[in-house]
């Protein structure tokens, strides 16, 4: 998934969300962005990039989706 020109990588999936983490997120970077997705809802937990933009193909070529965005703790909703 692609947000604001960063690739995010699935990172693991329940039923009802999934969590995304940053693609550059590896033993040379370690960048923390990740943000979770549930229906057409993004929350973000932590957009601090530890690069820059990773994307830099074609968005005409991409399936674009309008999605809610949100900032916070990912079970803040919790009970
Ligand atoms: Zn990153």
């Amino acid at each position: 998934m692609i947000l604001d020109n960063f690739e995010y990588k699935l990172q693991y999936r329940t039923a009802t969300r999934s969590i995304w983490r940053c693609n550059q997120s590896n033993k040379t970077c370690l960048c923390k962005a990740k943000f979770m997705s549930f229906g057409r809802s993004i929350r973000i937990k932590s957009v601090a990039h530890t690069h820059g933009p990773t994307f830099r193909g074609d968005h005409s070529e991409l399936n674009s989706q309008f999605v809610t965005i949100e900032f916070g703790d990912f079970y803040k909703d919790r009970k």
